[in-house]
């Protein structure tokens, strides 16, 4: 990291990081020390990389601050899945050496926006440069509330799909510019049974997939019930808005499973301020479906998959 190299840019994050009661040390020691919370640990990481997960130039290009937003916000998404609260983040940077500099606090600056948003402690990390593209890892730690965890099993047939928000079209700009469901699944796992949940990165169609895997059970999602974003309608690329919001992912919304008694309940409320909640479906004993009219027809898990050679 050159003007100043890394040690100078170690002490400029130091200098914004504020004390915290739950970090016993902070960033500047071999380790952090955290304090101890008495509920199960949750951690996830995310790692975003220049030229594949996102553009620095040219068109479709983010800002090194949208990137660093959109770094922690992933995580933050993943932690909101479990109904879990963020605490810790850990921040790893592989910043080129043209331009490292101004690009690490910026990218610092979206870091803390996200994280500030969500309580959440930046306690560590690692900083290095060299000749490749920009690279940024979070690594966040959470907590699960006394009511515990929710994962992806757990969904049964006869248990109502339940999503918040709309899909598709994130790419016209939600997918750096999205407000993680942290408060979203708080709210909801005080009021109901969430038997198993997701955040939708991959794709409705694919999360959903995801989670009758781990449950081991099928979907049937109700064509003309799904959320469809207006974005998803701006596309004109020959795929329907429907094909849209079952395939682009990043949409970062919650899709979980309840009891259709507890359903009906949250339909009625519409407890979350300003997020809509919708009933898309019904879990099923196997396979994926859509139904369109009085058709039921299989459904592809058409995520989006990163391609592994
Ligand atoms: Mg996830």
């Amino acid at each position: 990291v050159p003007a100043g190299g890394e040690f100078a840019y170690i002490s400029w994050l130091r200098a914004r990081i504020p004390a915290d009661a739950r970090v016993l040390v902070g960033p500047g020691d071999d380790t952090a020390v955290l304090r101890p919370g008495t509920r199960a640990q949750l951690v996830t990481t995310d790692m975003l990389l220049e030229g594949s997960c996102f553009l620095l130039e040219g068109p479709g290009s983010a800002t090194p601050r949208q990137i660093g937003r959109k770094a922690m916000a992933v995580n933050l998404s993943d932690i909101a899945a479990m109904a879990g609260l963020p605490t810790a983040a850990v921040v790893s940077l592989g910043l080129p050496r043209t331009r490292g500099r101004a690009l690490g606090e910026e990218l610092f600056l979206g870091l803390r926006e996200a994280a500030d948003a969500f309580g959440v402690a930046i306690v560590g990390g690692d900083t290095n440069s060299w000749d490749g593209p920009l690279v940024v890892s979070v690594t966040l730690l959470g907590e699960a509330t006394e009511r515990g965890p929710v994962t992806r099993r757990g969904a049964k047939p006869g248990d109502w799909l339940l999503v918040t928000g709309a899909f598709g079209g994130s790419i016209l700009g939600k997918h750096l510019d999205f407000t993680p469901r942290v408060c979203e699944a708080q709210q909801l796992h005080q009021r109901a049974d969430l038997r198993a949940m997701i955040d939708v990165s991959d794709g409705l169609a694919a999360d959903v997939n995801h989670l009758c895997e781990e449950s081991g059970c099928g979907a049937v999602l109700r064509a003309e019930a799904v959320p469809i974003a207006p974005e998803a309608r701006r596309i004109a690329d020959g795929r329907s808005p429907l094909e849209h919001a079952l395939g682009d992912g990043e949409d970062f919304e919650l899709a979980f499973a309840v009891s259709p008694d507890e359903a009906r309940a949250l339909l009625a409320e519409q407890p979350l301020p300003g997020v809509l909640l919708t009933h898309i479906g019904e879990f099923v004993n196997a396979g994926l479906w859509l139904e369109q009219g009085s058709e039921r027809r299989a459904l592809e898990p058409r995520g989006f998959v990163h391609a592994i050679e």
